[in-house]
């Protein structure tokens, strides 16, 4: 009798478990994501930023970068294909990267990417890389796509806050120097 009471009240509580347990990895998406592109929102950036810093670890780096004339693309074919561009440079940046890469939507069409141990020779490549994934395909109806990159690395004694304004400025000085290139500070 007892068995044949506990088995059905164990089983409800299996499944209340069960539908506990998605509706916690529901809330963590939803907290951690952005909800367009799925990628890493702005405030988890920020977290994979201070752990660099306080690793100050010189092989660290960040790349920054905002897609060009995005404005433009918004005023020609509406916003609908803005945000399904955005959702192709996310798509094709995230395949480009290591898993453990951190690849965020940093604002509107700019993109921040924290990665770890990769030293200067291979951020810039990573960089170029993704450069390129971005300019060598069209995304339809908008066309041709590009991209201007700051990158930079971590260095002795930074703060977040320093680290922004280095490859703020590499992103910006890549964007007055013509655009779809990459530059490092
Ligand atoms: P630049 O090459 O100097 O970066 O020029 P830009 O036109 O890309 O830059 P600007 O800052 O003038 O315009 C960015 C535009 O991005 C303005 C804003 O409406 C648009 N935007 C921001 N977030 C979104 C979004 O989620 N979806 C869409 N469709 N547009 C967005
Ligand atoms: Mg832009
Ligand atoms: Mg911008």
């Amino acid at each position: 009798a007892i068995v044949s009471t506990l088995v059905p009240f164990h089983r409800v509580l299996q499944q209340r478990l069960t539908s506990l347990q998605e509706e916690r990895a529901l809330m963590q998406v939803l907290s951690e994501r952005d909800s367009l592109t799925r990628l890493y929102n702005r405030r988890v950036a920020e977290e994979f930023l201070s752990v660099c810093i306080v690793d100050a670890n010189s092989s660290d780096g960040v790349i920054l970068f905002d897609i060009d004339r995005f404005k433009c693309i918004n005023d020609t074919y509406g916003h609908q294909t803005g945000d399904s561009v955005l959702v192709t440079v996310a798509t094709r940046c995230s395949k480009a990267l290591r898993k453990n890469d951190c690849l965020a939507r940093w604002g509107g069409e700019e993109f921040l990417v924290v990665l770890r141990y990769v030293g200067a020779e291979m951020i810039e490549q990573i960089a170029e890389e993704l450069r390129l994934v971005i300019a060598s395909e069209t995304i339809e109806p908008a066309g041709s796509v590009t991209a201007s990159f700051g990158v930079s690395l971590v260095k002795p004694d930074d703060t977040v806050e320093n680290l922004l304004q280095r490859v703020d400025k590499a992103m910006y000085a890549a964007k007055t120097s013509g655009r779809n290139r990459v530059i490092t500070d």
